[in-house]
């Protein structure tokens, strides 16, 4: 058995599922370890979401006939689906195209409503994904507030240590990724909402939310945002969850058809929660999409993919560490999950990614992960010839212990065939 926590023949039917895992590249099955960038996409949300376009599609909430009726029930049930997994109410559930989205939408909705003044101080850390960076330093210049930093240690590590001490900046805003693309290192959300009560807490979900339960209410966090794509949904749909309170008090992103209540030449009244932040069409199969893979994963049962995904990604990070000829980014304990940044050294990441697709069938992903100021920390701590860029493996429920095997088979490979 190759994991205690589903059967053989229960594995079998997840692989099933994936039918490019059983595809050749390069004359090798495929090894699919670029999770991080997005996963795979599961046939049973797939035929799922052609029966709903062939069968049952229409745009929502306008008209009064029976596809519209369809679309927009299957719609409102995504919404309750999401709602249900985070624990949140569905009037708390916006969706959006995806995490950047949703984070430039939470920077230009909080400065219009006035909570976010010209000289309050956000805090974000220097780990995150531009998504969660570019936005605050690009308008910080524009609406006049401050952007400052957890610092992390020369592994890219943010230690407790780190968050207490940007205690005492008492920002309005604190705005933080769930799990670092890059470290891998999960953030103790618990301890940054407990130091940091009176600010306004943002998560970046986009790496956490596919293998863990968060449950909104628990975590007391102010606003959520992740992405469809990193967890078998469809690209193009998000989540935005919002403190009902909060969303009752902010200004919409975008304005448009559907989020109105009443409209004048003059003026503009807004429709109630959720639709006042879902103006225009929206990306109905996604999210229809969306509520199918819920189903999928909590038929699977989230928390053994929970588990599993812990199992696999301390199998990794032991795997990788018993390389000496690599260097590996992030913390060196059970906070680093489901994805592991590294160097061979020497070698370039790029082509480090290639050789490994060539000759093993390995998918890796290679380059700066959207953390470009985190290269520049990494390149400080580094003991190799820093090129400002890694190769990243990352895994989700559908890998196995032997495909972290044959990774760990082609980088020895590598480091052979570059001597
Ligand atoms: N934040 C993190 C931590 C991410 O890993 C990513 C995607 N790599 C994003 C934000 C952006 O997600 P998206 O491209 O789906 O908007």
């Amino acid at each position: 058995m190759h994991s205690a926590v589903w059967s053989d023949e229960d594995f079998c039917k997840i692989l099933d599922d994936f039918p490019v895992l059983k595809r050749q590249i390069n004359g090798k099955r495929l090894v699919y370890l670029d999770n991080a960038a997005s996963t795979l996409k599961s046939k049973s949300v797939i035929e799922k979401m052609t029966d709903f376009y062939l069968n049952h599609y229409s745009n929502i909430h306008r008209a009064v006939h029976t596809l519209a009726s369809e679309a927009t029930v299957a719609y409102e049930e995504a919404r309750e689906k999401v709602a249900k997994f985070l624990n949140a109410k569905p009037e708390e559930i916006v969706f959006t195209s995806g995490t950047t989205m949703g984070i430039n939408f939470l920077v230009n909705s909080l400065v219009r409503s006035g909570i976010l003044k010209p000289k309050d101080t956000v805090l974000i850390s220097q780990v995150e994904h531009h998504a969660n960076l570019v936005p605050w330093v690009r308008l910080s210049k524009f609406y006049g507030f401050n952007t400052e930093y957890i610092k992390a240690d020369e592994k890219g590590v943010i230690t407790k240590e780190a968050i207490l001490k940007a205690k005492s900046i008492s920002p309005k805003i604190v705005s933080i990724t769930g799990q670092s693309n890059v470290t891998g290192q999960e953030m103790p959300l618990e301890l940054i909402r407990e130091i940091f009560k009176d600010s306004i807490l943002i998560v970046d979900g986009a790496q956490i939310v596919p293998h863990k339960r968060l449950d909104v209410k628990k975590l007391d966090v102010d606003f959520l945002v992740f992405s469809g794509h990193k967890m078998l949904a469809p690209t193009g749909i998000g989540v935005l969850y919002g403190k009902k309170e909060l969303l009752e008090k902010i200004e919409p992103f975008l304005y448009g058809g559907e989020m109105i209540d009443k409209v004048t030449f003059e003026d503009v009244t807004f429709n109630i929660l959720p639709y006042k932040f879902e103006a225009g069409t929206q990306h109905i199969a996604g999210a229809v999409g969306l509520g199918y893979t819920i189903d999928y994963l909590e038929s699977i049962g989230f928390e053994k993919i929970e588990r599993y995904i812990s199992e696999l990604s301390q199998y990794l990070l032991k795997r990788m560490l018993e390389l000496d000829f690599v260097e590996i980014y992030g913390p060196v304990d059970d906070s680093h999950k489901s994805l592991v940044a590294f160097n061979v050294k020497g070698v370039h990441p790029h082509d480090v990614s290639h050789i490994l697709d060539e000759n093993f069938g390995v998918a890796t992903r290679s380059g700066h992960h959207c953390a470009q100021p985190l290269m520049s920390v990494l390149a400080r701590g580094s003991k190799i010839d820093f090129p400002n860029s890694t190769v990243r493996a990352s895994v989700y429920f559908y890998n196995t212990k032997e495909d972290i095997d044959i990774l760990i088979e082609g980088l020895k490979y590598i480091k052979r065939w570059f001597e």
